[in-house]
């Protein structure tokens, strides 16, 4: 007698290319897709007037590595850093800032202070730890903490940093903040600062402060780098780049500053992914480390200048930025706005070939915000691309005067947030 046959299924192998449920959860930085697409658009022809990329353009002089007397400068160099570099950065951080650094076990330099945070992340969150990150905040950092199967908690942009301990977990491992803020210019007050450090201190949390931009502020406000609150650096570590101050975003040098056990456990990482920082130019930089701010100076004074000019004419047109004095961003309001961040960015990009960042990726309160950046573009250009916003909010805004922009009396009635 015939047994019935089973049809065994056939199963179909796995693809190796199937997203884990890790990578099906992280995002683009929205930011650099944006700025791919501008490239894009630029390299077809198109003129963008680009208000969205995350660095200032500088004139600097061409670098001449004939000069740099350092031997072996095309191989491998040593993994916290060229030794060079690091008794620069840490002199810089101790000059002025008054944060002494021991440049053999407390600094490491990287790829870039993005790698530098995420390698830090990786260091200190075991699964499911949480990081306390403020709105707006710099889109990578959410994202990172995911890459490292850590949870972001996020905190709206309108709840002050005296009320956090609101978000303190027994799961919080570790809080981030930007100063200078990347978008809204916002520099940490010293109470704010205080606070912030003594809620890390009360809970045994690690406050990471990102100051890529401390040398983007007005030169009548202080900026207090975390570090001057904690010398022995029990529980801060600060991050830091080449790529705004320096002007050089493309090099790829960041660096960390951490207490030694800390940047012990970061450069096994390092050693393990990236090896070293680019060692001929980490050695150009230690050489001119003095010689290459001093040419960027007084533009990083001109960009913020600029930015001080077009936040009044923001004001004029009545449209709100989020309170901030420094880098050269901005972050305004969409007032009546019909669209969400996302939107306007995109119709901005297509109707009036101006580009800006969408306020959503850098939280869901600011979702209501767009980030301008007035690194990259002259002043009649960020000019053009201001006028497109506002007469882009008015024609989007109901009821509002359907008025262009060169045709409006100035400032303008329309009621905005
Ligand atoms: N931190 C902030 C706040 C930034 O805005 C950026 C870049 O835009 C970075 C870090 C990354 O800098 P780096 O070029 O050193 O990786």
């Amino acid at each position: 007698m015939n047994q019935p046959t089973h049809a065994v299924p056939v199963m179909e192998p796995p693809s190796p290319l199937r997203n884990t449920r890790l990578m099906s959860g992280i995002d683009q930085a929205l930011s650099i897709k944006h700025n791919n697409l501008v490239y894009d658009l630029r390299a077809a022809g198109r003129d963008v007037v680009t208000l969205s990329l995350g660095e200032a353009f500088f004139d600097l002089p061409l670098p001449n590595f004939d000069e740099l007397i350092t031997t072996g400068l095309h191989h491998y160099s040593h993994s916290r850093g060229l030794p060079e570099l690091r008794r620069s950065l840490a002199k810089y951080y101790d000059a002025q800032f008054g944060v002494p650094v021991d440049a053999d076990h407390e600094l490491l330099v990287t790829a870039g202070s993005k790698a530098a945070i995420y390698m830090v992340l990786l260091a200190i969150l075991e699964a499911d730890d949480e990081v306390i990150l403020l709105e707006p905040f710099w889109l990578s950092y959410p994202e990172q903490v995911r890459l490292c199967g850590g949870t972001p908690v996020m905190v709206p942009h309108d709840v002050s940093v005296s009320d956090l301990a609101g978000y303190v977990t027994p799961r919080t491992r570790a809080i981030v903040i930007n100063n200078p803020n990347n978008p809204t210019g916002h520099v940490y007050t010293a109470a704010e600062l205080r606070d912030l450090h003594d809620l890390a201190d009360r809970h045994g949390l690690l406050l990471i402060s990102d100051e890529a931009y401390n040398e983007f502020i007005p030169p009548d406000q202080e900026f207090l780098a975390i570090g001057a609150l904690d010398p022995e650096k029990r529980h801060t570590v600060t991050v830091n780049s080449m790529s705004k101050n320096y002007g050089v975003s493309g090099w790829r040098i960041g660096y960390l500053i951490a207490h030694r056990t800390l940047v012990d456990q970061v450069l096994k990482i390092n050693q393990h992914l990236v090896t070293c920082a680019p060692t001929i130019l980490s050695a150009y930089l230690a050489e001119n480390f003095d010689r290459v701010l001093d040419i960027t100076r007084p533009q990083i004074q001109r960009t913020v200048r600029m930015r001080q000019e077009v936040e009044g004419w923001l004001t004029e047109r009545g449209i709100r930025t989020l309170p901030g004095t420094a880098t050269f961003y901005l972050f305004a309001s969409l007032g009546g706005s019909s669209l969400s961040s996302t939107e306007f960015a995109a119709r901005l990009l297509e109707e009036s070939d101006v580009s800006v960042v969408a306020g959503i990726a850098y939280g869901a309160s600011c979702d209501r915000h767009i980030r301008i950046s007035v690194g990259t573009e002259s002043p009649d250009r960020v000019a053009r691309g201001v006028a497109a916003i506002d007469d882009l909010i008015r024609a989007t805004t109901p009821g509002a005067m359907a008025l262009n922009s060169g045709d409006r009396p100035v400032p303008c009635s329309t009621q905005r947030e």
